[in-house]
């Protein structure tokens, strides 16, 4: 029997769903191992019996809370894909502005306007592992492809995904590529960021904003120092931080400057 695979949709731009929409070589392939029985943005069938379920977006409302406990209740296996769901993502940039749930309240209504419907009550942005128990993790914004069609393979024959604990400078090196830091004077999270997308901002000139998530080993106070060396002040380095990974640094206690 084929396993039943539910997608759900948390706090996101859904952008990671749409990532496995555009993997189109391996999509059928996909279907064919696998029987889909929820997943809004491609189908309208539904139902509430799954093995597995892949969860994209960040924890941010109670309605979202009370939702996924509920789904752990259901799925043997839980897959959180994207930065949303395995970080906070963006989304936890307003955790850093302020912890009381009105301050939470009072920017909602700055994005949304003064909407009274309970569930839109917004909370701390938390990734999904910081509510329920996940059994596998897929950083990335959006998830890269080539990562997320391995973990789909790796679950369904029910091996162990490769890890990325190696900072992504590693990938930089292996390809080949120019350092933006060295060469431009960018401001690169690279060397504490989660390798596993083949260093593809560097790879085109561009410098690593850390969607994949920080390294808990990395060390942070020499990556600050070396952004300073190399002309960027201290705010824009708290903030470089603060823009994927607001959640992570509270996570692993990191000083920021
Ligand atoms: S990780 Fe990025 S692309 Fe994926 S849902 Fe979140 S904001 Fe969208
Ligand atoms: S560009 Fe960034 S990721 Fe690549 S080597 Fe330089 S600091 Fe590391
Ligand atoms: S290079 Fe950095 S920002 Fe770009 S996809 Fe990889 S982890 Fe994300």
């Amino acid at each position: 029997m084929k396993p039943k695979v539910a997608f759900f949709s948390f706090t996101s731009c859904e952008g990671c769903q749409l990532a496995l929409l555009e993997c189109e070589n391996e999509l059928l392939d996909i279907l064919g191992a696998i029987d889909v029985v929820k997943f809004r943005e491609a189908m309208s069938e539904t139902s509430d019996e799954y093995d597995i379920a892949f969860i994209e977006g960040s924890i941010s409302t109670p309605h979202d809370e009370e939702k996924i406990k509920k789904i752990r209740d259901t799925a043997k296996v839980i897959v959180e894909f994207g930065a949303c769901a395995a970080t906070g993502g963006l989304n936890a940039m307003r955790n850093s502005m302020g912890t009381e749930e009105d301050h939470y309240e009072e920017l909602r209504e700055k994005v949304y306007g003064p909407v009274g419907v309970e569930h839109f009550r917004s909370t701390k942005a938390r990734p999904v592992h910081a509510v329920v128990p996940v059994e596998l993790t897929i950083p990335g914004c959006p998830v890269d492809r080539g990562h997320l069609l391995e973990v789909i393979e790796a679950v369904l024959v029910g091996r162990s995904p490769r890890q990325f604990d190696h900072p992504l400078c590693v990938e930089c090196k292996l390809n080949d590529t120019v350092c933006v830091v060295e060469a431009y004077g960018q401001m690169c999270m690279g060397p504490v960021t989660r390798a596993g997308c083949d260093s593809i901002c560097p790879n085109v000139g561009d410098a690593c904003e850390g969607c994949r998530g920080l390294l808990p080993s990395g060390n942070f106070a020499a990556h600050q120092q070396m952004l300073e060396e190399h002309g960027n002040s201290k705010e824009e380095i708290r903030l470089r931080y603060l823009m994927f990974n607001a959640y992570p640094c509270e996570e692993l206690e990191v000083p920021l400057p």
